[in-house]
C-alpha cells in the first residue's frame, strides 16, 4: 500500500517552511512580522495553529527541532533519538536521578509518542477547580473541547487484540481482582508495527506532523525550523519582538545571526520545561515567584519479568490497556497513587533504562524476547510534600529541572514496584527485575515482596524515568497562584499566552495529550475569538 507523505506533497505545491537542511528547505529571513507568533509545533501549538489559519490569521510556527517526516522513519532508535528528542532522548534532571523524553521535531512530543489518549481526569479538574481557581474546568464544561479534539484526530477504542506484552497486565490484573481497561489510541488505519515511538512510518497516527500543521500550512502559515524561540524582548506589559537564532541538529547554536519576529500576539508553546525556559530567558514578569515552579513529571518506575513463552514486547501496539486500581486506593491529595501500562520495549531503550551490568545484564539482554515490561506513572503533585520540580537556566541559558525524588515520591515508588511485581507473578512471570540498581532477579512473588520491602529507595538507584513533562507556567484564576490567567493569557504580559502542557498546575494522573489538546482547544478558540471576532473549530 502506498504511503502518502504529506510533507512532500505540500512542500512541492509551496508551503513555506524556513531553515534546517529538508528537501525544499528556504533560508532563514532576517525579519518576519506575522499576526501570531507560536513558539514550537507539538500538542498545544498545532491545535492552536489550525484554529488560528482557520480565522484567515497569518501564522508563524518556530519549531527548533528538524523537519523529519514519514520518508525518514525507518524504525531505528539510532536514527530516532537523536534526530527527534531533545537532548537525543539523554535529558536529565539537574542531579541525574531522572531521565526525561521529550519530542524535538515538527510535530513535538506527538511525532514519537505512543499514542494513549485519556481526558483529564475528574478528580484533577475537581483539584484544580479548589486549589487554583479554575472554575471553568469541568468535566462538563470540557467534554464539547475533547469531543472536537477526538473526532479532530481518530481518537477512539484500539479494537484489535493486545499485544502478548499488554495481555499480560490484563491476565496478571484479572488474576488478582484488579480491574484492567482498554486504552482509546489516536491513529486511523494503524498497521499495528509498534515503533510510535521512533515516529510513525505510515502516519497513521494521528499527530501533529500528520494533522494540524499540514492543515496550517496549507492555510498559508510559516514554518521555522531548527530555529529556537531564544528570548522576548518586552517592557514588561507588553512583548515587543522575538529573538530566534538556527540552532544544529544536536541543539547548539548554528550561527550567530538572529530572526527577529514582529507579531501582534506571541503563544508560547514549547512544552514543560522549554515554555518555562523561553520566559526565564526573556526575563517575564514574575511577581508570586511563580514560573518554572510546579512542574511535573509523573515520575515512573519500572518492573521487568521474564516469561516462557515470547512476548516480543517491540511489536504491536503499545500501550492498550491500563489499571488505574492504584490512583483509588487512596484519596487524591493521600499518600501517592500511580496508573500502571505497558509501555514498548525496544533494544536501546531497555538496555539503559534497567539497572544492572556486566554478566547480569548479558543474561537479561540475552532474555530480551521472552521480556515483559509494566511501568507505574505516579500522579505527583497533589499533597503538599510533592510540589514537583523547577525549572531554572544553565549558563548558556538553556532549561534545568531540579526534581527532588522526596520520600514522599519514592514511598510510592515501592509500593509501585511492589503492585507491579505481585502482578507479573499473577500473570506466571517466571522471574521479575525491578529497575533498581541494588535489585536482584527475583523467582517468587514471597521473595519479591521481602527484597522490594527492603531496598532503599534512593535516587540514582531506583531508575526513574518520565515521557510526561507538564507544568512550570501553571494556569490559574488568581495571578499569585499562578503564571497565566484560565483563558491562556499571561498575567502580566497582555500579548502573550501559553497553550501547552506547561499550564496543568499539577500533573494530570493520566497520559497527558489529549488533557493538552482539548484544553488548548478551547483557550486557542478563545484566543482566535478575542482576535478576529470570529468563532472557529477544530476541522
Ligand atoms: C516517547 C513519548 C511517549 C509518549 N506517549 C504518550 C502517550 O502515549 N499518551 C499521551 O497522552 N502522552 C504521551 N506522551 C506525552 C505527550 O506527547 C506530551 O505530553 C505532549 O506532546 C506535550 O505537548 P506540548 O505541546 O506541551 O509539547 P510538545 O508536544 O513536546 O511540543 C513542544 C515543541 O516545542 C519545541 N520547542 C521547545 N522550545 C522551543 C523554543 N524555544 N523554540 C522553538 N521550539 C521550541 C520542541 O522542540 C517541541 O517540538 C509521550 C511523550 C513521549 C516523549
Amino acid at each position: 500500500m502506498a504511503i502518502i507523505d504529506p510533507f512532500k506533497d505540500g512542500l512541492g505545491r509551496g508551503w513555506k517552511v524556513f531553515g534546517g537542511r529538508h528537501a525544499g528547505a528556504q533560508p532563514l529571513p532576517e525579519r518576519i512580522s506575522c499576526d501570531v507568533a507560536i513558539v514550537g509545533s507539538g500538542a498545544g501549538a498545532g491545535i492552536t495553529a489550525e484554529l488560528l489559519t482557520q480565522a484567515g490569521l497569518d501564522v508563524l510556527l518556530i519549531e527548533e527541532g528538524p523537519l523529519k517526516t514519514s520518508s525518514d522513519f525507518h524504525q531505528l532508535e539510532r536514527e530516532a533519538y537523536p534526530q527527534l528528542y531533545q537532548e537525543s532522548a539523554g535529558r536529565k534532571t539537574a542531579d541525574k536521578a531522572i531521565n526525561i523524553l521529550q519530542g524535538r521535531c515538527v510535530g513535538g512530543s506527538t511525532t514519537v509518542n505512543w499514542t494513549s489518549s485519556f481526558r483529564t481526569p475528574d478528580d484533577t479538574l475537581a483539584y484544580w477547580q479548589q486549589h487554583f481557581g479554575l472554575k471553568d474546568c469541568t468535566l462538563e464544561a470540557l467534554a464539547p473541547w475533547f469531543a472536537q479534539a477526538e473526532r479532530r484526530l481518530g481518537i477512539g477504542p484500539w479494537l484489535a487484540p493486545p499485544n502478548e506484552n499488554n495481555e499480560l497486565l490484563k491476565r496478571g490484573a484479572d488474576r488478582l481482582g484488579i480491574r484492567a481497561a482498554t486504552i482509546q489510541r489516536n491513529v486511523k488505519g494503524c498497521w499495528n508495527l509498534g515503533s510510535c515511538g521512533l515516529g510513525c512510518p505510515t502516519n497513521a497516527k494521528q499527530s501533529m506532523l500528520v494533522t494540524t500543521i499540514p492543515a496550517a500550512l496549507e492555510r498559508g502559515a510559516r514554518l521555522l525550523v531548527e530555529t529556537r524561540a531564544q528570548a522576548f524582548e518586552h517592557d514588561g506589559s507588553k512583548v515587543r519582538w522575538l529573538d530566534c537564532v538556527p540552532v544544529a541538529t544536536d541543539g547548539s547554536a548554528a550561527s550567530d545571526r538572529t530572526v527577529r519576529v514582529s507579531a501582534k500576539h506571541y503563544v508560547v508553546a514549547g512544552g514543560a520545561i522549554n515554555s518555562p525556559g523561553l520566559l526565564l530567558r526573556s526575563k517575564a514578569p514574575d511577581p508570586h515567584n511563580r514560573l518554572g515552579h510546579r512542574s511535573f513529571l509523573h515520575p515512573v518506575v519500572a518492573s521487568a519479568a521474564v516469561f516462557d513463552q515470547r512476548v516480543e514486547g517491540w511489536a504491536g501496539a503499545p500501550q492498550t490497556i491500563y489499571s488505574d486500581h492504584f490512583l483509588g486506593v487512596d484519596p487524591i491529595d493521600g499518600p501517592i497513587g500511580y496508573k500502571l501500562e505497558a509501555p514498548p520495549i525496544h533494544p536501546t531503550v531497555f538496555a539503559t533504562t534497567m539497572a544492572g551490568f556486566g554478566l547480569e545484564q548479558t543474561r537479561q539482554l540475552k532474555q530480551f524476547p521472552h521480556t515483559h515490561a509494566l511501568l507505574a506513572l505516579l500522579r505527583d503533585g497533589f499533597h503538599p510534600q510533592s510540589p514537583g520540580g523547577r525549572v531554572r537556566l544553565r549558563d548558556d541559558r538553556t532549561p534545568l529541572l531540579d526534581y527532588p525524588l522526596t520520600a514522599f515520591v519514592m514511598d510510592g515508588a515501592r509500593r509501585a514496584l511492589l503492585s507491579m511485581a505481585e502482578l507479573q507473578f499473577a500473570a506466571g512471570a517466571r522471574e521479575v527485575i525491578p529497575t533498581h540498581e541494588l535489585a536482584r532477579s527475583y523467582r517468587s512473588w514471597d521473595e519479591a515482596k521481602r527484597e522490594i520491602a527492603a531496598l532503599p529507595m534512593k535516587p540514582q538507584l531506583t531508575r526513574v524515568f518520565s515521557a510526561h513533562a507538564m507544568g512550570g507556567c501553571g494556569f490559574a484564576g488568581e495571578a499569585k497562584l499562578g503564571v497565566v490567567q484560565p483563558n491562556g493569557q499571561h498575567w502580566q504580559l497582555e500579548n502573550l499566552s501559553v497553550h501547552d502542557g506547561s499550564l496543568f498546575p499539577t500533573s494530570v494522573g493520566a497520559n497527558p495529550q489529549l488533557s493538552i489538546y482539548g484544553i488548548v482547544n478551547r483557550l486557542a478558540s478563545g484566543l482566535t475569538h478575542r482576535l478576529t471576532g470570529r468563532t472557529v473549530s477544530l476541522a
